[in-house]
């Protein structure tokens, strides 16, 4: 659990978001879904790398 959810460069809300990454290793390829933080569209700031 994280109970951090500011920016922690510009202290504007974020949302967890869950993404699908591509794995690749030979003739397989996996789709792993991961969960990362994102600016939230209503954020006050431009999204910006965190
Ligand atoms: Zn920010």
């Amino acid at each position: 659990m994280k109970p951090f959810h500011k920016c922690p460069v510009c202290g504007g809300e974020l949302v967890e978001k869950e993404v699908e990454k591509l794995l690749r290793g030979g003739k397989h390829t996996a789709v792993i879904k991961v969960r990362a933080e994102v600016h939230s569209p209503r954020g006050p700031c431009a999204p910006h790398p965190i």
